[in-house]
C-alpha cells in the first residue's frame, strides 16, 4: 500500500478516539471551555446519560460569528499564541482539538454571542461537516448541543454502557469541574430532572457539602500550607470517614482536576495507622503554583501532569497533614454511631466500640509522634489496629450455624484445636495434622451458605424501620440504582432519594452486625471497578465474595472456644472448604507420612 496523507476528517476521528471516550468526556471538554470563557453560570442538561444529548449553556465571553467555523476546526485555539505559552498554561484547554473532535463524531449545534454583538450566530456540524454560520437570536454567551454521540462510529457506540452507568460518569465529570471552580454557579439536569443546583460560593466547603452531603462535610478537616512556590489548601476527612478506593481523592492543580500517584501515596502515608488496611482517605485539595513549574501537556485529557519538583510537593502534603493531625483532637469529631434509635440495631455496639478503639489508638499514636520515636515508628505499628481490638465481644459465628447445622444426632464431636497467633487453628485428624486459616475458612463457609440461600431465594431481608440514607459519589449512586435487582437478590433493598443519595430500605438479616452503608459502598465499589460488561452470575458471585469476606472473622480476631468449635463443625458441612473464595488455601494438611518423612523416621 502506498503512503497517503490522511484526510482531515479521518484525522479528527482519530483524535476523537483519544480524547472522547464517552459522553462524560464530551461534557468535560464543553464545561472546561465554558470555565475558560469566564462564565459565571453554567447550565448542563443531558439526555439518556449523555448519549442522546449533552447541552452546555454558559454566560461567558462568547465566540465572534466570524470565528465559529474556526472554533470547530482542529488545532484552532484562542488560548495559545506562541510556543512558550505551552509552558505557562493558565486555561483548562489549549490544544484546540476538543470541539473539532466532538463535532466529527456527533451532530453538534453551536450558538454564540459576544457582549459587543447585538445578535448571535449558529453553526451546525454533522459528522465533521459544517454548515454556513447563520444569525440567530441568543443571549450573550455560548450554547453547545451535542446530539447522538458516535452516531457515525458504531464501534464506539457499542462500547457505551447503560444509561445509568453513562450518567454516573457524566455526573462525575460534572462534579470534578464544579469542585474546581466553586465561585461559578452550576446546574445539572438529567432527562429533565434537576440533579444538582449549585449556587456560586466563596470556597470549596459549601460546594463539597452540596455535592456529597452534610455528613461527610461535617467530618472534614481544613488544611493549608504555603511553600516557596506552592499554596496547598483544602479539606481532608476525619479518619472515621474513608472509602474502599481512592476515587474520593480530588486534587485540583490551578483549577484543573488531576490524578497523581505520588500525591495519592502521600495521602495514604499521612493516614497510615489512622485507617485500617484497604481503606483510603477522602480529600479535596487545591494546589496553586506558577504555571511554568508544571507541565500539563503530557496526557491527552490532561488528567496527569508532570511537576518540576514532585518530591518537594510530596513532602509538603505529607507534613501539612501530619502536623494538622497532631494538632487535632480526632476523637471529638466521632459521633456516636448508634444514636439513631431504630436503625441502631445495625450500628451494633461492637462496631462503635471498634471504632472508638481505633480512634483512641490513633490518638495515642499521633500524640507519640512528637516524642522521640517519630512518625515512622508509629506508622510501622499500623497493623496492630486489628490486633489491638482482640478483646472485643465474641463474634456471632453461630448466628448462621443453627439453620445450617444437621440435627443433633448427626453431629460429630468437634475436633479440638490449638489456636495460634489468633490466626490459625491446628487440629489433629486421622490423616495427620491440619492447619486452618480462620479467616479463609469462615469466609468459605459464609460464601457457600450465602450462595445456597441466594440460589434458593431464601435470603432473609430485614426491612429497616427508618430507611438509612447514604450519600454516594455520582458513579456509586448510578451503580446502586442500576443494580437494584441484583442487590435485592442479596437482600439489600435500595430506593432512590434524589441527587446522589439512596435509601437502604432493607438489609440482609444475616449481616445484622455490619453497617449497611459500609457494606453497600463496598458492593458498589465491586460493581464499578469491574471493567468488562459483567455477566449477572459473575457479578452476583463477586458480591457474595465481598459479603463473605466482610462478614468473616479476621486474622487477628481472638475466637472463643465455642466459636472455634462452631467453625470446625461447619467446616465439615462445606463441600469445598480447602480454599477461601479468593482462591487462597484455607487449610494445609500435613499427613503422618509427610511428618515421618520430614523427621527422617522413614
Ligand atoms: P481549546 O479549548 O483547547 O482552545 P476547543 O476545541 O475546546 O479548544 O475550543 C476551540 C476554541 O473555541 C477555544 O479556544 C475558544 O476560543 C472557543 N470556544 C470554545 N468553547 C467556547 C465557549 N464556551 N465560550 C467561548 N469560546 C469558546
Ligand atoms: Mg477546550
Amino acid at each position: 500500500m502506498p503512503i497517503l496523507q490522511l484526510s482531515q476528517s479521518l484525522i479528527n476521528k482519530i483524535a476523537a478516539g483519544e480524547v472522547i471516550e464517552r459522553p462524560a468526556s464530551v461534557l468535560k471538554e464543553l464545561m472546561e471551555n465554558a470555565v475558560d470563557a469566564c462564565a459565571k453560570r453554567i447550565d448542563v442538561a443531558v439526555q439518556r446519560g449523555g448519549s442522546e444529548l449533552i447541552r452546555v449553556v454558559d454566560d461567558g465571553c462568547g465566540i465572534p460569528a466570524d470565528e465559529l467555523q474556526l472554533a470547530v476546526a482542529s488545532h484552532a485555539t484562542s488560548k495559545l499564541s506562541e510556543a512558550d505559552d505551552l509552558f505557562r498554561v493558565g486555561t483548562l484547554g489549549f490544544r484546540g482539538e476538543a470541539l473539532a473532535s466532538i463535532a466529527s463524531v456527533s451532530r453538534t449545534v453551536l450558538r454564540s454571542r459576544t457582549p459587543e454583538s447585538d445578535s448571535g450566530a449558529e453553526l451546525a456540524v454533522t459528522g465533521g461537516v459544517a454548515t454556513e454560520a447563520v444569525p440567530c437570536g441568543c443571549p450573550v454567551g455560548t450554547s453547545v448541543e451535542v446530539h447522538n454521540l458516535f452516531f457515525n462510529t458504531p464501534v464506539r457506540r457499542k462500547f457505551l454502557r447503560t444509561v445509568q452507568t453513562e450518567f454516573g460518569h457524566t455526573s462525575e465529570a460534572f462534579t470534578r469541574i464544579a469542585l474546581g471552580v466553586p465561585h461559578v454557579q452550576f446546574t445539572l439536569r438529567h432527562n429533565d430532572r434537576l440533579v444538582f443546583d449549585l449556587p456560586g460560593c466563596d470556597g470549596m466547603f459549601e460546594r463539597i457539602e452540596r455535592l456529597f452531603g452534610r455528613e461527610l462535610a461535617e467530618g472534614l478537616i481544613h488544611v493549608e500550607s504555603t511553600d516557596a512556590q506552592v499554596r496547598l489548601s483544602g479539606y481532608v476527612a476525619d479518619p472515621m470517614h474513608s472509602r474502599a478506593n481512592n476515587r474520593m481523592q480530588y486534587v485540583f492543580l490551578n483549577g484543573r482536576y488531576i490524578r497523581d500517584r505520588s500525591l495519592q501515596h502521600a495521602l495514604s502515608e499521612a493516614y497510615r495507622g489512622l485507617l485500617t488496611s484497604g481503606r483510603y482517605p477522602i480529600a479535596f485539595l487545591t494546589l496553586d503554583m506558577p504555571p511554568e513549574t508544571v507541565d500539563v501537556n503530557v496526557h491527552p485529557t490532561k488528567l496527569e501532569v508532570r511537576f518540576q519538583d514532585s518530591g518537594r510537593l510530596y513532602s509538603q502534603l505529607l507534613s501539612t497533614l501530619r502536623s494538622k493531625f497532631l494538632a487535632t483532637d480526632l476523637t471529638v469529631r466521632v459521633r456516636p454511631v448508634d444514636s439513631g434509635e431504630p436503625v441502631g440495631s445495625y450500628n451494633s455496639s461492637r462496631e462503635t466500640e471498634l471504632r472508638q478503639e481505633v480512634v483512641d489508638w490513633a490518638k495515642e499514636k499521633v500524640a507519640s509522634w512528637d516524642t522521640a520515636a517519630g512518625p515512622e515508628s508509629a506508622a510501622q505499628d499500623a497493623f496492630s489496629i486489628g490486633r489491638a481490638s482482640a478483646d472485643r465481644q465474641p463474634l456471632e459465628i453461630t448466628r448462621l450455624d443453627r439453620a445450617m447445622a444437621p440435627p443433633a444426632g448427626d453431629m460429630q464431636t468437634p475436633a479440638r484445636a490449638l489456636q495460634i497467633h489468633n490466626r490459625y487453628l491446628v487440629t489433629e485428624t486421622e490423616e495427620g495434622v491440619t492447619i486452618i486459616d480462620q479467616h479463609a475458612l469462615h469466609e468459605r463457609i459464609l460464601y457457600e451458605q450465602l450462595r445456597e440461600r441466594v440460589c434458593s431465594g431464601e435470603i432473609e431481608t430485614q426491612n429497616l424501620l427508618v430507611p438509612e440514607p447514604v450519600d454516594l459519589a455520582a458513579d456509586e449512586a448510578a451503580a446502586a440504582l442500576e443494580n437494584r435487582d441484583l442487590l435485592a437478590e442479596l437482600g439489600m433493598k435500595i430506593e432512590p432519594f434524589g441527587g446522589n443519595t439512596v435509601l437502604i430500605a432493607g438489609f440482609p438479616a444475616m449481616l445484622a452486625n455490619l453497617s449497611p452503608a459500609e457494606v453497600l459502598r463496598e458492593l458498589l465499589d465491586k460493581l464499578i471497578s469491574g471493567k468488562r460488561e459483567p455477566d449477572r452470575g459473575d457479578l452476583l458471585d463477586e458480591l457474595l465474595h465481598t459479603i463473605a469476606c466482610r462478614a468473616a472473622v479476621k486474622a487477628g480476631d481472638r475466637l472463643a472456644p465455642e466459636e472455634i468449635d462452631a467453625l470446625l463443625q461447619q467446616r465439615r458441612l462445606v463441600a469445598s472448604s480447602h480454599h477461601c473464595p479468593h482462591g487462597r488455601p484455607s487449610e494445609l494438611i500435613f499427613t503422618r507420612e509427610e511428618l515421618d518423612k520430614r523427621f527422617k523416621r522413614v
